[in-house]
């Protein structure tokens, strides 16, 4: 069916794409993808969590790479800056932040295996409907665009999800010390940043951040992969608020889950 761009592969693909977002939406309803903290108690082969990030997110910058390289406006000023966001965004996501993590020393793996496969779905599907409409189908992406209030919107809530997302997940990192220790809790309470307002300002950051992708870009792959990151942080954002509330007594009672002040 050729309802967006006129490809029929890209367009049913997109909608197939679509459909997988509602299962993953569903599938919230049986739990949290098993890692980190709900990654205990799951059955499957489980991965130290630095692997695990890696692996899962590694179809992104990679798939995104190749299909940009064979388009058609690969040499084109627009597409070429979102490549660069894109090398950006990964390079922290796939690589540097995973890197950085401080695994405590008691935890077992807990990065299981089926998050990495299903996480595979997403993180390809996301690399080629982003390169492929931005270096093949877009048709505004001309210098112009550059100018465009979409574009400028969109790229002041990226960069401004972007660094909340990683001044979060620093705060958090910092709450282990550089050389695993045994005897500190596995868990803190994070405080500062946006953890004055909510229990995961990463994931509002990750959110704005798509957002933001999706305006700027103008498109329905920014759609895709915004709904993707909904419907997997928003319940897990619940999730975890709940869990924060009952691990620490003295957990701060003003803070909200995901949205300052709201929810
Ligand atoms: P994790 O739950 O793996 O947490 C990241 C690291 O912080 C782990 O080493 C974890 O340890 C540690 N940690 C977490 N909470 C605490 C705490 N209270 N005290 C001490 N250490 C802690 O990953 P997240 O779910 O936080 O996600 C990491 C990043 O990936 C975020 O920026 C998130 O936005 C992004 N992300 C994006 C998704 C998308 O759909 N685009 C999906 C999921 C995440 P341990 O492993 O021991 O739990």
């Amino acid at each position: 069916m050729a309802w967006y761009t006129g490809d029929v592969f890209y367009d049913t693909a997109l909608l197939a794409g679509f459909a997988y977002v509602l299962i993953i939406a569903l599938a919230a309803k049986f739990g949290q993808a098993a890692y980190g903290r709900f990654g205990g108690r799951a059955p499957g082969i489980k991965f130290e969590p630095r692997l695990g990030w890696m692996l899962m997110e590694l179809p992104a910058p990679l798939v995104f790479i190749i299909i940009f390289f064979q388009g058609q406006n690969s040499d084109q000023l627009v597409p070429l800056i979102f490549l660069g966001i894109w090398i950006i965004h990964y390079s922290n996501r796939g690589f540097i932040n995973p890197l950085l993590m401080r695994v405590h020393k008691g935890s077992k793996a807990s990065f299981n295996i089926s998050v990495v496969i299903f996480g595979w779905i997403a993180t390809a599907a996301h690399g080629f409907f982003s390169a492929d409409f931005i270096a093949n189908h877009a048709k505004h992406l001309t210098p112009e665009w550059l100018t465009d209030p979409r574009f400028i919107v969109g790229i002041i809530i990226y960069a401004i999800g972007f660094m909340l997302n990683v001044h979060s997940d620093a705060v958090v990192r910092n709450l282990r010390s550089k050389v695993p220790n045994p005897n500190e809790p596995r868990y803190k309470v994070p405080y500062g940043g946006g953890y004055r307002f909510v229990s995961s300002p990463s994931y509002l950051g990750e959110m704005l951040s798509w957002l933001g992708f999706a305006i700027f870009t103008w498109s329905l792959a920014g759609v895709f992969i915004l709904l993707v990151t909904m419907a997997n942080l928003v319940p897990r954002a619940l999730a975890t608020h709940r869990w924060y509330q009952k691990q620490f007594e003295d957990y701060p009672q003003n803070r909200k889950a995901l949205i300052p002040y709201l929810i």
